[in-house]
């Protein structure tokens, strides 16, 4: 098993999981339960991990996260101040006006 990515917002980390599952790999999720209910944030200290469980595909894995980082300038975002889903031609949260994670 090896840490290929992780982030304060779980839903950027589960939208990475079915990228890369969709690619074939295997990547299992942890630290998943420990943010609360929906809507919550979870402290910085238990940031959603995502690790892929065949260490072989890890160098695949990186490679097809990058291409996704690199291609997700319009994706849709989620607030990391309220929680709430933007579309990604938004540059502030409709909800709160923040700007989107970068
Ligand atoms: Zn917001």
């Amino acid at each position: 098993m090896k840490l290929i990515y992780t982030n304060e917002n779980s839903f950027l980390v589960s939208n990475i999981k079915n990228i890369v599952e969709n690619n074939g790999l295997t990547a299992v999720l942890k630290n998943e339960f420990s943010g609360g209910g929906s809507g919550d944030l979870a402290p910085l200290d238990t940031w959603v991990e995502l690790w892929v469980v065949n260490d072989a595909d890890y160098d695949r894995a990186m490679g097809i996260i990058k291409n996704f980082q690199d291609s997700e300038v319009l994706s849709d975002w989620v607030c990391l101040s309220c929680g709430e889903e933007n579309s990604g031609s938004f540059e502030f949260c409709w909800n709160c006006q923040k700007e989107p994670p970068k």
